[in-house]
């Protein structure tokens, strides 16, 4: 029988890929916090927080403002669970690997799913988005925000006034934004809205924060038919976060402090310095990459400032870079998905990793693995 022979120690390394990103030291430092109970008023107090911090992340006033126990996709099948109906039309603006996904859970949850295809790394004109949604109706919208398969960035104000037009609710994959630039949920009309903790935000992987309109809100209380899924059923997890504390599932108590942690420092830092700093930095990053020859995929002004993706440039081999980085200098980065396999790279500038000392690093260490 093995056993285990010694205490646990995991290598360090430079975590420059698609998230998870690297963790703020005093995030590390608040998850050693001693555990209070899942009802303890300690631990509904630090949900308060936490709720608080969301809302200015989001730029939203929406009361329903609350974090999923699972990461990233537990956010994105808590969106879809409770909002799409079995037999609701589903619009999915589709350009790249987590619209995929938002279409798979849709179809797995009944809904009748349409797509508006575009190629990866590209966005929707405010009149592509007004014409789909005139043309299939929907009863649901859903499209990424930020798309971390393909590095764009796609607000999604036109896409929201179109759906409000036509009595739809939109879900906002914001996984990839939270944090590191603006979500500005009220200002552009996203209903639903959800994130993960492990990029922009600073902290390990865990928890996935939502946050629903009140419009949604309405809408959910008015449905008639039980959410499949029991775990992320919104209705419930009201119940336990809101006034009647009533128990639910066991809450990773550990992981709220960290979010709490990093919600303060953010606090500190201010949401507008810290998004001008993952600004600057990408600029940075993509000024640097330029003078090496280097191009990037997405349109200048659609590029998200959180993860970069920049091409495999002609004759080099991007598995053979990425061998490279991680064994020289123990960097993390990730390669293309999908019809990006092998032509792009994917480099995470976010939440605590994102610096102009990391930029610098990254650059000589690429500029290095390229020859
Ligand atoms: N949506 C987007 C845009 C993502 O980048 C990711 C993860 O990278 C997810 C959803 C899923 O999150 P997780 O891997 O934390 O479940």
């Amino acid at each position: 029988m093995s056993t285990t022979a010694s205490a646990l120690k995991a290598p360090t390394k430079l975590l420059f890929g698609p998230g998870p990103s690297p963790v703020h030291p005093r995030v590390y430092e608040a998850m050693r916090q001693p555990i209070v109970g899942h009802l303890d008023p300690f631990f509904f107090q630090v949900n308060e927080d936490i709720r608080r911090g969301l809302k200015t992340c989001f730029g939203t006033a929406n009361e329903f403002t609350m974090v999923i126990s699972g990461t990233g996709s537990a956010g994105m099948e808590c969106a879809v669970t409770n909002f799409v109906e079995p037999g609701a039309k589903v619009a999915v603006f589709a350009n790249g690997y987590f619209s995929d996904r938002l279409t798979e859970m849709a179809r797995r949850h009944g809904g009748d799913v349409v797509r508006l295809e575009k190629p990866w790394g590209e966005t929707y004109t405010d009149a592509e988005a007004r014409e789909f949604i005139a043309s299939t109706k929907p009863a649901v919208v859903a499209f990424v925000q930020a798309e971390t398969s393909t590095g764009a960035y796609q607000p999604g104000h036109a896409i929201c006034k179109a759906a409000h037009e036509a009595g739809a609710l939109v879900i906002a994959d914001c996984v990839t934004s939270l944090g590191g630039m603006p979500v500005l949920v009220d200002e552009s009309g996203i209903d639903i809205a959800y994130s993960g903790t492990q990029k922009a935000l600073g902290c390990p992987p865990g928890l996935a924060p939502i946050t629903c309109s009140p419009r949604a809100l309405e809408w959910l209380k008015a449905r008639k038919t039980t959410t499949v899924s029991w775990y992320l059923d919104l209705k419930l997890l009201l119940d336990y976060y809101e006034s009647a504390h009533r128990y639910h599932h066991t809450a990773p108590i550990s992981m709220f402090y960290a979010l709490h942690e990093s919600l303060a420092i953010i606090t500190e830092e201010g949401l507008e310095n810290r998004w001008a700093r993952h600004k600057a930095n990408h600029e940075a990053f993509v000024a640097g990459l330029a003078e090496i020859g280097v191009g990037m995929l997405v349109a200048e002004g659609h590029r998200l400032w959180t993860l970069n993706t920049p091409f495999v440039p002609a004759g080099v081999n991007d598995m053979n870079v990425r061998k490279k980085l991680m064994a020289e200098h123990s960097i993390e980065i990730a390669g293309g998905l999908g019809p990006l396999g092998g032509k792009v790279f994917r480099i995470g500038t976010m939440g605590y990793g994102s610096s102009p000392e990391n930029v610098q690093l990254l650059l000589g260490a690429l500029k290095d693995a390229f020859q």
